[in-house]
């Protein structure tokens, strides 16, 4: 009994390998037929874009607690905001089908190890395009410039990053360039870390901190939700957002990017900027 299920397992094994090796070919071929060598991609050997037309869905890791960039709805369990109408672009570009798409949530400290994991194709996330991070991770072009800023009660006598000293208790998202870039400016700073920034903004809310500090956009979202709560002083860093890739999917990059350019071309991309930020994109 035993002999014929290692039996069947070989036979089942070979059988898988074949169909792995066929579908590859396959792949290989209508991918060669279809896209021809201007296809997505150009000189590279990544078939990352491939897989995921096999796959028939995108997998995008975007941000769930998010007010104007990715925030869900816990009635309707949608997920909306900038972020996630450039995912459902680039999932018409690649797939044909805005709603090919299917969503992850990440925080700050968890997208990069989703991505990396294979659990995401992208991450679409208030990210950061840093030096440090171009290390782990590929990034596609800047879609969207943020700066760093400070939130806080009003009437609080922090009026802006001068105000902010030793003494300041600081709240932040784990994972955020924010965190790092803080404690660059206040050397000394008292800075309390939480997983995300829902719960950041709960305990600036029940007054544990005297400011919540991330990107200006991702704040005034915030104090959208409640006008108890002011954005503070100018922005104090720059925060180019891209949009990240594993290393060596430059097929995606440049699908990406041709996205993106295509949204800048029809209007769409200043139709999607003034629906969430409220005002015309610059430049
Ligand atoms: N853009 C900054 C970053 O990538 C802050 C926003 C965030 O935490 O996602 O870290």
């Amino acid at each position: 009994m035993s002999k014929s299920f290692k039996r069947l397992s070989v036979l089942m094994i070979a059988a898988a390998l074949f169909v792995i090796a066929g579908c590859g070919n396959n792949n290989v071929n209508s991918n060669n037929a279809g896209g021809g060598n201007n296809a997505s991609g150009g000189s590279t050997d990544s078939k990352a874009i491939a897989k995921i037309k096999e796959r028939g869905k995108l997998l995008v890791g975007v941000k769930y607690d998010t007010r104007l960039f990715g925030l869900k709805d816990p009635g309707s369990g949608n997920v909306e905001g900038f972020d996630i109408d450039i995912s459902k672009a680039i999932a018409k570009h690649i797939l044909g089908d805005e709603n090919a798409i299917e969503l992850k949530e990440v925080t700050s400290k968890t997208r990069i190890p989703m991505l990396n994991n294979g659990e995401i194709d992208m991450v679409v996330a208030t990210m950061t395009i840093t030096e440090e991070r171009k290390k782990e991770v590929d990034f596609s072009d800047v879609y969207f410039q943020a700066g760093q800023s400070l939130l806080v009660k009003k009437g609080s006598t922090i009026t802006g990053l001068e105000d902010v000293t030793k003494d300041t208790k600081i709240l932040g998202s784990k994972g955020a360039t924010s965190i790092k870039n803080i404690k660059e400016k206040v050397p000394g700073v008292t800075v309390l870390e939480f997983d995300n920034y829902q719960d950041a903004f709960s305990a600036l809310k029940a007054g544990q901190g005297d400011a919540l500090t991330t990107d200006d956009a991702i704040l005034y979202g915030m104090a959208s939700q409640d006008p108890g709560f002011e954005v503070v002083g100018e922005p104090f860093t720059d925060e180019p957002y891209g949009i990240a890739v594993q290393k060596g999917n430059t097929d995606v990059v440049q699908a990406i990017n041709d996205t993106l350019d295509g949204l800048k071309a029809s209007g769409d991309y200043a139709a999607i900027y003034t629906k969430w930020i409220g005002k015309a994109p610059a430049k």
